[in-house]
């Protein structure tokens, strides 16, 4: 039988370490200001803004929040992007996904200052997850990347699988796992026999969006999996893994909920303290 990771242990712990450097920082006059743009109705995104903003609260961040009307156009997104590059009192610029539809996703994030870029995805800090220079990495990925050294794991050979490929959390997770010497195999809708994949992985991330997609068939003996999915069934938040089956084969997996999430949040706090004692 295996075990299913303590994640909120885990950040507990990370939690006290980021507290000492954002005293440090006060010390020093700098208070780590995170500014969060929302332009959408979505109840997912408010309730993750929620979080966001309870755990900059609790670790002594200050959060502004910028709530967009409707009819807003990109010129004044975009205006006020430029707006909060140039605000010496922001460190951190968030634009929470997804956007109204009339909005170009991409010419706003490319607009963020890449030193402003607490979520990693400008086309400069994606280029120097590739190189592999520190740069601002992906809070999702970032935070797997947490669970995983928590494991006290030797990365090198391991046959790393990742089930999504999303610019959010497939890619980049995969490209960290390569980063770490790992031999990284990258799945997708479009992937023929995905069980012949992901029973070679000793490290299996999966991030798709469709609940309990991984069976137990599916999985390695002793094998370590990282369930990032968030699907709400009957009421019921579960991953994209059947948990409590394949609990029964691998070493470990994290849960759902309060798993992955939890360290998303905590990388988005450790992103901006970064910007803020690199500013
Ligand atoms: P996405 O929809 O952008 O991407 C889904 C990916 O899954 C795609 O690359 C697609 O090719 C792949 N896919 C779809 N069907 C597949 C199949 N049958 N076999 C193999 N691959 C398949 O989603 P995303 O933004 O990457 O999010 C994925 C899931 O993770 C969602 O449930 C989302 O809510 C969750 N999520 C959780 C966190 C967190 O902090 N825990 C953060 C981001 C996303």
């Amino acid at each position: 039988m295996g075990e299913i990771i303590n994640v909120s242990k885990i950040v507990e712990c990370k939690k006290v370490e980021l507290k000492e450097r954002v005293n440090l920082l006060k010390q020093k006059g700098i208070i780590p200001k995170l500014a969060v743009i929302s332009a959408n109705h979505d109840e997912a995104s408010k309730s993750y803004i929620r979080n966001k903003r309870k755990m900059c609260e609790e670790l002594g961040l200050s959060q502004e929040e910028y709530v967009l009307r409707e009819d807003i156009t990109l010129n004044e997104v975009l205006k006020l992007v430029s707006s909060l590059n140039n605000d010496k009192s922001v460190h951190a610029i968030l634009l929470q996904l997804p956007i109204y539809s009339h909005l170009d996703e991409n010419k706003i994030l490319m607009e963020i200052s890449p030193k402003k870029d607490v979520d990693g995805f400008h086309p400069l800090n994606l280029g120097k997850l590739l190189i592999g220079t520190q740069g601002i990495i992906p809070c999702t990925p970032k935070g797997i990347i947490t669970i995983l050294d928590s494991l006290n794991i030797d990365y090198a050979g391991k046959v790393a699988v990742v089930v999504g490929r999303s610019k959010i959390v497939g890619k980049p997770v995969s490209q960290l796992l390569l980063n770490k010497d790992c031999t990284v195999i990258t799945c997708h809708s479009k992937t023929n026999d995905l069980k012949q994949y992901t029973k070679m992985a000793d490290i299996l991330v999966v991030a798709t969006g469709i609940p309990h997609l991984i069976t137990s068939d599916m999985v390695k003996e002793n094998s370590i999996i990282i369930d990032v999915g968030i699907n709400r069934v009957n009421g019921k938040i579960v991953g994209d893994v059947d948990t409590q089956e394949v609990l029964k084969k691998v070493k470990y997996i994290t849960p759902v909920p309060k798993g992955v999430g939890l360290t998303t949040v905590l990388s988005l706090m450790e992103n901006v303290v970064y910007m803020a004692e690199s500013f």
